[in-house]
């Protein structure tokens, strides 16, 4: 019998060409990936450029999937979506077409040479926390706490819910 799916989160960020209907696009892609369904998909969201402040703004979105890939297979899956959308790895911070992270997967903990779960800078972002905070209320992020405790220390981050 085939073993059970794991639960992944994945983030969705963009800044470049059509922000909206890239991450639009980037779901319809997600539900495409082998061995694997699209559960959720929270609302599009309107964040400021962290870091680097002279690029425009982001769109942000977090999804969940249930999925038969590895947490490997998966970022490899979805490092080939950035490609085909024209990502372009310039410097950390830049502003890019499409981003895809794994927050989390399952309850596992990761620390390689590419992949890094729970997502190292997760529990501080706003921009993640609150799409997070739509699809899993509940949700606790191992090692770092309940979401809603996280969130509410970021609160000063504005955030722009753009899409019921
Ligand atoms: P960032 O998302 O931090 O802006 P990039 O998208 O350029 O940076 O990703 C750089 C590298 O981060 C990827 O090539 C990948 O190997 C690594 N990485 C480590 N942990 C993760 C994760 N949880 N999700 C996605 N990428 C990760
Ligand atoms: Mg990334």
């Amino acid at each position: 019998m085939r073993k059970k799916p794991s639960q992944a989160f994945i983030a969705l960020g963009s800044n470049l060409e059509n922000p909206i209907s890239q991450i639009q696009q980037a779901f319809d892609e997600l539900k495409l990936l082998p061995g694997t369904h699209l559960i959720s998909q929270s609302s599009l969201y309107k964040s400021a450029p962290v870091g680097r402040l002279d690029q425009p703004d982001f769109i942000n979105a977090v999804a969940l999937i249930e999925t038969h890939l590895s947490p490997h297979e998966l970022l490899n899956a979805l490092l080939a979506i950035e490609l085909r959308h024209g990502r372009v790895r310039e410097s950390l911070n830049a502003p890019r077409t499409l981003d895809l992270d794994i927050l989390l997967y399952d309850n596992l903990a990761c620390r390689d040479e590419v992949l890094t779960l729970p997502h190292p800078r997760m529990s501080q972002r706003a921009f993640v926390l609150k799409p997070l905070m739509e699809i899993a209320p509940d949700c606790t992020i191992p090692g770092h706490g309940h979401i809603a405790e996280l969130l509410t220390a970021c609160n000063e981050q504005k955030l722009e819910q753009i899409m019921a």
